[in-house]
């Protein structure tokens, strides 16, 4: 059965972080015979305008869920969006000094006009592995043309010129050619900028990044990230970053997001996260990640599995690996609050 569309909020949001994206205690469950799954749990997160928001945690911990959540990309059944807001702030009306535009993406319909013209339009997604998403069958002119089409009031000419244009951005070497290319002619590292300029393609106002660089080698993933830098500069877009590399979101986000379970354990500027982190998880994540040039310093493994994502735990879900557990630990769940100035931790030691 159709859903109704979503009425559309106006507000005048021009706080000091001006955010474009607010979601609000996601969570997102999977129904699964074996039990529920709460792969997004309360979820609290704020993306900035033209900034960079980078989500990390190990595999399962929710940050691939949150960004298929906000895409409302999540089928059901087994999976469901069962609670919380996704708050997007239009930048299109508040370009013509009109109010900016608040749309809660969790009530809208998942298959409607609103969220389509959203999806590819306002908010873009990369993928980790280029050759699933696109279509090995269809020519990458016209994989990047169909895009622009369906989005934006153009014929097919104008939308392969448009597809021509941002093989240029992405730096591809003769893209006129390129353009009567498919996928499997080209390399995983082309294929990736492919996807890119297809994402880039409309102009979003926000792009997600799932593991952008996971399956490409470190020369071309150093190149990858330069030019999703370049290219966020150029077209003033945020960038919600998720991975399980600590090195990229270095590089690459303004705040970053630890979450484990689920949940957001800690969150804070990019500095202060790898300079001074309070949360025992992030503490055992930088331990765990080779530094080049620290041959002193050793490797230490953050000792145990993450829980099963089906068990109730009572009180902290990091605490049967925490080195610092006491008995509160076990006993209440710690809620994010900021320990800091701008930095934000879930754990009874702050
Ligand atoms: Fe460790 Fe307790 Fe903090 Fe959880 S709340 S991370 S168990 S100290």
């Amino acid at each position: 059965m159709m859903q109704r569309e979503a009425p559309i909020q106006s507000t005048t949001a021009a706080s000091s972080s001006d955010p474009i994206l607010e979601i609000r205690d996601l969570r997102t469950y999977f129904f699964l015979e074996r039990g529920t799954v709460k792969a997004v749990d309360g979820v609290n997160l704020t993306l900035g305008r033209q900034s960079t928001l980078g989500i990390v945690g190990e595999s399962g911990c929710g940050k691939s869920v949150t960004a298929s959540s906000v895409m409302r990309l999540v089928k059901y059944p087994p999976g469901k969006i069962v609670g919380g807001e996704i708050l997007l702030h239009r930048s299109q009306a508040a370009a013509h000094g009109q109010p900016r535009e608040v749309v809660d993406i969790v009530k809208l319909d998942h298959q409607g006009a609103q969220i389509r013209a959203i999806r590819g339009g306002e908010i873009a997604m990369i993928f980790q592995e280029p050759m699933t998403s696109l279509n090995p069958l269809k020519t990458i002119g016209n994989q990047i043309a169909e895009t622009v089409t369906l989005h934006q009031k153009v014929g097919k000419q104008a939308a392969l010129q448009r597809a021509e244009e941002m093989l240029h951005k992405v730096h591809i070497s003769a893209p006129r050619q390129r353009l009567s290319e498919y996928p499997h002619q080209l390399s995983g590292g082309m294929r990736q900028r492919i996807m890119i300029a297809m994402a880039l393609s409309c102009n979003p106002s926000i792009l997600i990044a799932d593991e952008p660089t996971t399956a490409l080698d470190v020369t071309v993933q150093a190149q990858i990230l330069d030019l999703m830098r370049t290219l966020q500069d150029e077209f003033h877009s945020s960038i919600m970053l998720i991975t399980h590399n600590l090195g990229v979101v270095s590089q690459m986000a303004d705040h970053i997001a630890v979450m484990y379970l689920g949940k957001v354990v800690e969150y804070g500027p990019v500095r202060a996260m790898f300079h001074e982190p309070l949360h025992p998880y992030t503490v055992g994540l930088l331990k765990s990640v080779p530094v080049l040039g620290r041959k002193t310093a050793q490797l230490i493994p953050i000792k145990g599995m993450v829980p099963s994502p089906t068990e109730t735990i009572r009180g902290c879900a990091f605490a049967a690996r925490c080195p610092h557990a006491m008995q509160i630990c076990g006993e209440q769940r710690p809620e994010l609050r900021a320990a800091r100035p701008s930095h934000e931790v879930a754990c009874w030691l702050h």
